[in-house]
């Protein structure tokens, strides 16, 4: 992720450290190119134009250019603009409320919705000693409950008993009786997915809501769509209202567009991100070792 971004801005932004005097011109153009890598990475227009417009004030505004070293105070401008894009600080998964804390995981199909789940209930059992309910609310496609059944058991997290027949908001009702019952600290609700957005998962998503009362709202994103992503961020907050975000796939080679426009975009924080098929390979997203990443 974020290879040839990396690289291109690094091309950008040594030309400004090597020049010594800088003039409001220097910087101009080389936020154009500036501009022109993140386009190419895939990040939301809107946002690529407000992050090149806060560098352009602050490093023309700020005395930066008269100063000894114009260069590298731009360079430290554009590390904390990515930073705030990205979100300044790292937010966890907020359990702060009265058990059973219900998660909602929802997202596309394919979008890594199950594993995260998985994932995420293996680390609050392991790391956080809690103890998690896992309920599967795909009626569409059994095997997705079959899926989630079998994550539960390798990685020693109870699921909900499968009953054929019953609908999104049984199954979310059932869930969170048991877990009050069962004295369970987290019920984590993996909702089922669709191919693309349409209404009958948007209605469903918000009627699984209302039953739930979730306390955190995961949208769980493929950090390889692209612009996708950020329709997606934003459909899904319009209608069902996102706490968060976790970016799965960010193991893999895409231009980070998504990563670095979601949170500008939904102005809802990227809390994990999912970098492997394992159940361990989830990581907390961290804006500023993320700004380090790409600027190298
Ligand atoms: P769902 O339809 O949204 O529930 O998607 P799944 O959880 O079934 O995941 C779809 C595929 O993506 C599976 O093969 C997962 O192993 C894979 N996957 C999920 N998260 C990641 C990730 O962070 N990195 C990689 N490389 N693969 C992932």
């Amino acid at each position: 992720m974020f290879e040839s971004l990396s690289d291109r801005l690094s091309g950008v932004l040594d030309k400004l450290t090597k020049r010594g005097a800088l003039s409001e011109s220097d910087v101009s153009e080389a936020m154009r190119e500036v501009r022109r890598a993140l386009i190419e990475a895939d990040v939301a227009l809107p946002v690529v134009r407000s992050f090149t417009d806060k560098v352009k004030n602050r490093a023309v505004g700020q005395e930066v250019l008269k100063s000894v070293t114009p260069g590298q105070q731009v360079v430290k401008i554009v590390h904390d603009q990515l930073v705030e894009m990205l979100g300044s600080d790292a937010k966890p998964i907020d359990l702060d409320a009265p058990a059973p804390v219900c998660i909602m995981m929802v997202g596309l199909q394919g979008s890594g919705k199950t594993t995260t789940t998985g994932k995420i209930a293996r680390r609050l059992t392991e790391r956080d000693r809690r103890k998690v309910l896992m309920a599967s609310l795909d009626t569409r496609r059994p095997a997705a409950q079959e899926q989630l059944k079998v994550l539960g058991e390798q990685n020693g997290v109870d699921t909900l008993p499968i009953i054929a027949g019953q609908t999104p908001v049984q199954i979310a009702n059932r869930a969170m009786t048991a877990a009050k019952l069962g004295g369970y600290d987290v019920v984590m609700l993996d909702t089922a997915g669709r191919i693309h957005i349409d209404e009958p998962l948007m209605v469903e998503m918000a009627e699984v809501r209302k039953a739930s009362n979730p306390h955190e709202i995961l949208l769980v994103a493929d950090a390889l769509t692209g612009q996708d992503a950020v329709n997606l961020a934003t459909a899904f907050d319009e209608r069902v209202g996102i706490t968060g975000i976790v970016l799965t796939r960010m193991d893999g080679d895409g231009r980070g567009g998504a990563a670095l426009s979601m949170r500008a975009v939904t102005g809802k924080p990227v809390k994990l991100i999912g970098t492997g098929e394992k159940a361990d390979a989830l990581e907390e997203f961290h804006p500023s070792r993320i700004a380090d990443r790409i600027l190298g």
